[in-house]
């Protein structure tokens, strides 16, 4: 399926979660991949550690799943205390999301180890000690050179390396953005406590808050806000201080740090990127959009930035689309980055309220609010992802039932063409579905070829195309799948 005379369709240029997930969708699709990392070897220590739903129902479209929920722990409230005193109580995972991935405490560690295998499994495998350093890109391709001086020719360049990514100085786009806070220490480590492991614990405190979070092996994440922490990146000195300030914050005194893995220091900065796309360069994951921890959002955008471009690629890498359906890429992804960018931000400025005023509104009006049920409900649908739509995007719009052209389709039970039983999502893994209607069926095969997959609902609905990221394009008889196809791939 190479575009010209090019060694690979796509390079991706970072082996993080995000290019590891659009390395596996690409081979999904059947497009050839060769995915570099800089680093000598993968990352061990956590990062990410909490994979909201809509992050969970991509890694299970990308067949990597298996295994990931056994593993985690299912930690699924977070309390806020002030002293002793429970404040706020916020519950994830609401039963009433229909996914049959769970969200899950699990570390990024995971996470990228079992996409590896997958890829493994899919005939890829990550380069290490291969980073990008130049780029240079033409009517027909990139020509890529990597440290050690080798040299690829790509059809595409995908810069997934991370928030100081070489990708996007080398295609010349801006990734402005400003400090939203001083430092935050993190440590993950053994405690010696009775502290409840069915949930995060959250303190406040006059000098700064302070989380501890339940992870898989008997660990906890510990996070705080520690602004005048004098020392650098000296992991012994960061966990001395929380082994200080933990049960001072906490108000336990018999709270105690036994032994960490891992210890870190983070402040937070919001940036975005101009375009995600210029030419034959493109940006997802951190690349494309840097935000606060809180509230888990980072590589659960990255990994719907993968999913979304995977499919767009493989299309117009395979004469499929042209050019232009590159475009909706950002058009349906850059909006949700901004939206992210601004709750995580206001996430962050609560987490770190210090003057009265901003404590006043943490205290006496979010605590109140938080605490109601539609509210509850509100969070764990924000945070999961799984409301995001590209209605309003260039491939949505238009009215009738629910889900609407652009919106996500739920894992529905559903029935193959031999009349064997099966799921929707399941299904999907590079391949987009016609749910319903056999003229309809016929309709997109004539478009998409064996790329697209006839199910039959549990119940009966009318016919309805669903991308391959889950996503409804469309619904209606062989004329509406063709019209949209017609548009969506000119
Ligand atoms: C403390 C903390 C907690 C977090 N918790 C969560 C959470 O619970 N849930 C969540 O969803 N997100 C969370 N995040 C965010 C998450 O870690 C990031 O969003 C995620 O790592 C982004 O993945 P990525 O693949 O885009 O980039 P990265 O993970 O940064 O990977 C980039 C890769 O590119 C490589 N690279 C760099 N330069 C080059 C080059 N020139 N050539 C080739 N390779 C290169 C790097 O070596 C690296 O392997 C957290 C972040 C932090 C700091």
């Amino acid at each position: 399926m190479n575009e010209g005379s090019t060694d690979t369709d796509v390079l991706v240029a970072g082996a993080g979660p995000v290019g590891l997930a659009l390395a596996c969708a690409l081979r999904q699709h059947g497009v050839s991949v060769r995915i570099v990392d800089k680093a000598p070897a993968p990352a061990t220590t956590s990062r990410a550690n909490f994979v909201h739903a809509r992050g969970s129902e991509v890694l299970d479209r990308l067949g990597a799943l298996d295994g990931l929920p056994q593993e985690s722990v299912r930690a699924m409230t977070i309390t806020t205390y002030a002293g002793d005193r429970p404040m706020m109580r916020i519950r994830f995972g609401d039963p009433g999301l229909r996914t049959a991935a769970p969200p899950m405490v699990i570390s990024q560690a995971r996470v990228e180890a079992r996409l590896r295998e997958r890829l493994a499994e899919l005939g890829g495998r990550p380069e290490w000690g291969a980073p990008v350093v130049a780029a240079d890109q033409d009517g027909s391709g990139v020509t890529v050179v990597l440290g050690d001086g080798r040299t690829v020719r790509a059809g595409r360049l995908v810069g997934c390396d991370g928030s100081g990514s070489t990708v996007h100085e080398l295609a010349g786009i801006g990734f402005p953005g400003v400090k939203v806070s001083e430092r935050f220490l993190l440590v993950d480590a053994r405690l010696d406590t009775t502290l409840d492991r069915s949930g995060t614990s959250g303190w406040v405190h006059p000098e700064g808050m302070l989380g501890a979070m339940p992870m898989p092996g008997g660990l906890w994440r510990l996070i705080a806000y520690d602004a005048a922490f004098p020392g650098g990146p000296d992991e012994e000195r960061i966990v001395e201080r929380m082994r200080q300030i933990l049960p001072v914050r906490t108000g336990l005194p018999g709270i105690r740090l036994l032994d960490a893995s891992w210890a870190s220091l983070f402040s937070v900065h919001r940036r975005l990127a101009g375009t995600y796309r210029r030419g034959r360069v493109l940006l997802a994951g951190d690349a494309a959009h840097v935000h606060a921890p809180f509230g888990g959002q980072g590589m659960l955008t990255g990994l719907g930035d993968a999913e979304n471009l995977a499919w767009k690629l493989a299309l117009v890498a395979g004469g499929r689309a042209g050019e232009r359906l590159l475009d909706t890429y950002e058009a349906e992804r850059r909006p949700l980055a901004t939206q992210v960018l601004r709750g995580s931000t206001a996430v962050t400025k609560v987490n770190i309220a210090a003057g009265p005023v901003g404590r006043f509104l943490r205290d006496r009006v979010m605590v109140p609010v938080f605490g109601l049920p539609w509210s509850q409900r509100w969070v764990t649908y924000t945070t999961s992802q799984l409301w995001v739509s590209y209605r309003r995007g260039p491939l949505g719009g238009g009215g009738g039932p629910r889900p609407r052209p652009g919106d996500r389709v739920p894992d529905v039970p559903c029935v193959r063409a031999d009349g064997t039983r099966t799921r929707l999502h399941a299904e999907l893994r590079g391949r987009w579905a016609v749910l319903g209607g056999g003229d309809a069926f016929e309709a997109a095969r004539a478009r998409l070829g064996g790329l697209v997959v006839h199910l039959r609902p549990a119940t009966p609905l009318p016919a309805m195309l669903i991308r391959p990221d889950a996503h409804l394009a469309c619904r209606g008889g062989p004329a509406e799948l063709t019209r949209w196809l017609d548009g969506a791939l000119a």
